[in-house]
């Protein structure tokens, strides 16, 4: 059976659960998916507090203050951040008080130092004057940040989401030191074909490296889950089936594979998974990456990608990519796309195609360019390449100018 792509990643995903829970530290939490809502146990800000180094002052006794004209008001007290300030501001009175400090009763609003006769910056450490002159009317509410402006104590403040740096700040703002995360997703790999050789080890006549299990790794780290290399396996039966048991073993959730799922006479990776599991489809309606399977082996969740590294890149971005974040708890399962014009006109052979190119922003828009020839073993091509674009299915050519949809590779 041959699927449409669309097809093929919804029999593929409605197959995935997302892993369990785990509760972790927040300095540890940088991208895991958050599993629950996060309710704010305070108000933020926590008190109201000045915005800026100056003065708390009452707004009307600055009314008619100018440079010409000041308004000279005692000083009774210095308010440094982290201090609770005892003395209310009474009217012809001010405070001296610091960004983030506490704001004293009776004053209404903080005038900066900037806009007074004292100049505390020169002179780090100089002492409290007993008066200051003032030289501006202040608005009331001025540079005061007001408790629960930012956030109402028992609101909902952050939902299911991956999170970010500024995320975990946040966290901490609220004073929440861990969270509940999904775990990171376990995956095994390993790259089927007796050509196959590991770099850094000489290549005898007739080898190649192996670059798909390199790829497929950096790929699966790049989308957060946890790899275990399971390395080359040759093509026999017994060696294939051994190697699948292992990742059994290791209560992986997901199995990866590359080449020999096609129709090439040692292709045994289809036929091991059978034996022990199901195959669900193993053709999928797109270039590159027809040969694609996916399936079961004893119940694990396997994804064969084709051994073209091109088509094993591609595969994964469309179909390991979406199953990698569902299982790690993501709701929002796709790549951002985005529409540019064709600076050529291009061929295509009727499938859903990935094609390699390169998108630079010209005159207002996004001109795309191929990168050469899109043979799927040509991964030279996809390394020049800074975006996929998407050509929908019964498209078989396009004239320079055509809008089509691209995915980002950087
Ligand atoms: P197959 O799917 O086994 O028919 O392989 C298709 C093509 O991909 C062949 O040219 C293989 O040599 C190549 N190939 C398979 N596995 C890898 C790999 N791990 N790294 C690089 N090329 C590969
Ligand atoms: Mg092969």
């Amino acid at each position: 059976m041959l699927l449409s792509v669309t097809e093929a990643r919804q029999k593929l995903l409605a197959d995935f659960r997302a892993v369990q829970i785990i509760d972790i530290d927040i300095e540890h939490a940088t991208g895991y998916v958050l599993a629950d809502d996060v309710k704010a146990t305070y108000d933020y800000p926590l008190f109201n507090n000045s915005s800026m180094d100056g003065f708390a002052v009452r707004a009307e006794d600055l009314q008619y203050a100018s440079r010409e004209n000041p308004a000279q008001l005692k000083i009774v007290e210095d308010i440094p951040a982290g201090a609770v300030p005892v003395k209310e501001i009474h009217p012809g009175e001010a405070a001296r008080i610091m960004t983030g400090a506490v704001l004293p009763e009776g004053a209404d609003s903080v005038i900066p130092v900037e806009d007074s006769n004292v100049n505390w910056r020169e002179n780090q450490n100089v002492e409290m004057p007993p008066d200051v002159l003032l030289y501006r009317p202040v608005m009331p509410g001025e540079y005061i940040r007001k408790i629960g402006d930012d956030i109402r104590r028992g609101q909902i403040v952050m939902t299911r989401r991956r999170l970010r740096a500024q995320d975990i700040g946040f966290l901490a703002m609220l004073g929440i030191d861990r969270v509940k995360v999904f775990r990171r997703p376990r995956i095994a790999i390993f790259s089927s074909g007796d050509e196959l050789t590991p770099v850094g080890t000489v290549l005898a006549p007739g080898k190649i490296y192996d670059s798909n299990s390199k790829t497929l790794l950096a790929l699966s780290e790049k989308y957060f889950a946890e790899v275990i290399s399971l390395g080359i396996v040759p093509d026999q039966i017994a060696e294939v089936k051994k190697t699948f048991e292992s990742a059994v073993a290791q209560n992986v959730d997901l199995v990866i594979t590359s080449a020999g799922v096609s129709v090439g006479a040692f292709d045994y990776i289809q036929k091991v998974v059978k034996e022990n599991g199901e195959i669900k489809f193993w053709r999928v309606n797109m270039r590159p990456g027809k040969p694609l399977a996916f399936g079961r082996y004893q119940g694990v969740p396997f994804i064969g990608l084709p051994g073209n590294p091109v088509s094993a890149f591609v595969g994964f971005e469309v179909f390991v990519r979406p199953a990698i974040l569902k299982l790690s708890g993501d709701a929002n399962l796709e790549h951002s796309t985005f529409d540019v014009i064709l600076a050529e006109a291009i061929e295509s052979d009727g499938r859903e195609s990935y094609l390699r190119a390169v998108v630079t922003f010209e005159d207002g828009q996004y001109s795309a360019k191929l990168t050469g020839h899109q043979g799927s073993g040509n991964l030279f091509s996809l390394v020049q390449a800074n975006a996929l674009l998407i050509i929908p299915s019964g498209v078989k050519s396009l004239p320079e100018g055509a809008r089509v949809s691209a995915w980002l590779l950087d």
